[in-house]
């Protein structure tokens, strides 16, 4: 199909839109590139209005039993110095975060055993019960009893990324676990009723714009709430350290098209962008994008959570990043959600 019948049939009906149509738009030249990101601009806008909305995010545990090619929480990477967070500063740092008007707590850890579900459970329940947030949890691959009994204590959302959606590529990246398994986990927080967040890389080794347009039509088919588009950044102590990294206007392509595919779904302008470009958030939000996620682990943590090297506002304390977000956004016409930012399909 050419480039413009797939972008007139995406507009019209984005759920009929098959890869072929998407593998289209992603090929565009930057002329059309362009046109794409001012589309995906005024989607996102009357879809989902001007507010931006900010989670906050917690990194509470670097340890993980997984090791992944990409990540540098890897267990194979022995250069990483570990740590875990105290419940009572778990909460803590969630009451910084709410006190500088961040309506979502986002709790964030490799895959680590060592928090059982009831722990975890009473942290969820202690944020919820003191303090006017939301709650996603992001922990990896969690049994269903588990995931049930977060879901009990209060957790509102939960983000398990898909990564890719070439199985093969999954299975190299992600030594021992299927995209299967990751996907039926996924099923599994729909059925529980949380509001989930799905996403995926842009450059990985391997990967072709075909298989970034089924990572697209998956995130439809999974009829996730959210997803995080970020590129590909190489981390020198893991396998992948020489590989190419993803680059700006791939990642943004994706975005975009993202955003015309699936109008009302939450889309980050996500961390990696910002640590590849400077300007990175900022050309997210201008090409669909409508959420901020911001750092606000304690500063003394935060080098230890090294999924990948110089992460955009690695340094600032939560009050810091959260006034150098509504800088940007004032600066860009646009202001900072209120409320909680549920996603406006899971709401109705
Ligand atoms: S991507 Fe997640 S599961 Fe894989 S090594 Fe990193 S933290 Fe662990």
């Amino acid at each position: 199909m050419s480039y413009e019948n797939a972008l007139k049939k995406i507009i019209k009906d984005g759920k009929s839109a098959t890869v072929g149509d998407v593998t289209a738009l992603l090929g565009a030249d930057a002329k059309k590139r362009s046109l794409l990101y001012e589309l995906a601009d005024s989607v996102r806008s009357d879809f989902m209005g001007d507010e931006v909305h900010v989670r906050g995010i917690i990194e509470f545990s670097s340890f993980c039993s997984e090791n992944c090619l990409y990540c540098g929480l890897r267990a194979g990477n022995r250069v990483l110095q570990r740590y875990r967070m105290e419940p009572g500063e778990i909460i803590a740092a969630a009451r910084d975060a709410a006190g500088v008007g961040i309506k979502t707590i986002v709790l964030q850890s490799g895959q680590d055993v060592y928090y059982t579900a009831d722990v975890l459970a009473r942290i969820v329940s202690e944020i919820k019960s003191s303090l006017d947030v939301a709650v996603t949890l992001s922990l990896g691959l969690r049994p269903r009893g588990d995931l049930e009994v977060f879901r009990k204590a209060g957790a509102d959302r939960y983000l398990l990324k898909h990564e890719t959606a070439d199985p093969v590529l999954f299975a190299w990246l992600r030594p021992g676990t299927t995209l299967k398994e990751r996907l039926n986990c996924i099923y599994t927080l729909k059925e529980l009723g949380y509001q989930v967040g799905s996403g995926n890389m842009v450059g990985l080794p391997g990967q072709t714009i075909v298989t970034l347009a089924r990572d697209i039509v998956l995130l439809r088919d999974l009829k996730v709430e959210m997803a995080g588009i970020g590129p590909f950044v190489p981390n020198p102590d893991t396998p992948l350290g020489n590989s190419v990294g993803g680059d700006v206007e791939a990642t943004l392509t994706v975005l975009a098209v993202a955003r015309l595919l699936l109008p009302r779904l939450h889309l980050p302008a996500t961390t990696s962008l910002g640590t590849i470009h400077k300007q990175g958030r900022r050309m997210a939000l201008k090409c669909g994008a409508n959420v901020i996620m911001p750092n606000v682990t304690p500063l003394q943590y935060r080098r230890n959570y090294a999924i990948y090297p110089g992460k955009a506002g690695r340094e600032l304390e939560p009050g810091a990043n959260v006034r150098e977000i509504q800088y940007l956004l004032e600066d860009m016409g646009r202001r900072m959600g209120e409320g909680y930012g549920h996603s406006p399909d899971y709401m109705a």
